[in-house]
């Protein structure tokens, strides 16, 4: 990522699900560009993990972003030991490979509870703090799946697409208090859940093959193509862009097959 520069944002930024994957990388870019950053994530050994890994100016804060009075506590600690929060950077989720025939009520509750649910809530937490300083940005990480998705999903699509929508509703609810929403919509990224379910194929060289023969690009992302779209969001050289989902996934939602 040399030769161009992204501008801190304002205040400390807080990025949930920041331990592991897309996360970890958006945390690592927001810190490298000089802002302080707040990991919240539920997996205690991760956080501590990655955010002794990236160094000064970032601090592991242990949330299960399911649970509001954790969301709410978390929040009040990070603006009294870092300051406050002017980036949320909505990253943690949760996959699922079921069907609707046979998914539990709790099964659906859970990925809902992960992937739309705690957005809306970690958006409610930071508000006051993000108005305290003016303004602020907000990115939720969509998917790909928010606009096509495939059989055997269920429902992680019908969660990332009501992320878009809650995006809009944010987006047009925040702008006069000058605070911008814009969503992420990955494609296949090269993340620790992604490594384990195609290395644990019977063939995992040639189910690696298969998939890359797929992307229209011939590869799937790396997590710092995701996370520089999002620091990109993040920061005031967006300034004009709010409400918006942007597509990084190598063109694949450009094509159709057969
Ligand atoms: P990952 O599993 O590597 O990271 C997710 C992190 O979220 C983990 O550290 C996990 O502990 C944390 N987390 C999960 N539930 C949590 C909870 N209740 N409270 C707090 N933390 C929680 O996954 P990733 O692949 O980096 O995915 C990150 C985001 O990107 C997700 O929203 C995912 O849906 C989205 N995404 C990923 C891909 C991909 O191909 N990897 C593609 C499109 C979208």
């Amino acid at each position: 990522m040399s030769g161009w520069h992204i501008p801190p944002g304002p205040g400390t930024a807080l990025v949930t699900g920041g331990g592991s994957g897309i996360g970890l990388a958006i945390a690592r870019m927001l810190a490298a560009a000089g802002q302080p950053v707040a990991i919240v994530d539920r997996d205690e050994q991760a956080g501590l993990q990655a955010a002794d890994h990236i160094g000064a100016g970032v601090a592991f804060y242990r949330c299960d972003v399911t649970v509001e009075r954790e969301i709410a506590d978390v929040t009040r600690a990070i603006a009294a030991e870092l300051g406050p929060v002017g980036v949320l950077v909505n990253n943690a989720g949760v996959g699922l490979l079921a069907s609707p025939m046979t998914l539990s009520a709790q099964g659906w509750d859970h990925l809902f509870d992960v992937d739309l649910k705690s957005l809306w809530l970690c958006a409610k937490h930071v508000n006051d703090q993000q108005r305290s300083l003016g303004g602020g940005a907000i990115v939720n990480i969509a998917s790909i799946h928010a606009h096509l998705t495939r059989r055997g999903t269920f429902p992680y699509a019908a969660a990332k697409a009501g992320v878009l929508g809650l995006t809009r509703s944010l987006a047009l609810e925040l702008a006069s208090a000058h605070i911008r929403v814009n969503a992420v919509c990955p494609g296949y990224v090269r993340t620790p859940p992604m490594i384990e379910q195609y290395d644990n194929q019977a063939d995992p060289d040639r189910a690696w093959g298969l998939l890359a023969a797929t992307q229209p690009m011939g590869r799937i992302a790396e997590p710092q193509e995701i996370a520089t779209v999002a620091a990109f969001l993040a920061s005031d050289r967006a300034s004009f862009v709010t409400g918006a989902a942007w597509n990084v996934d190598g063109g694949l939602s450009a094509e159709f097959t057969h």
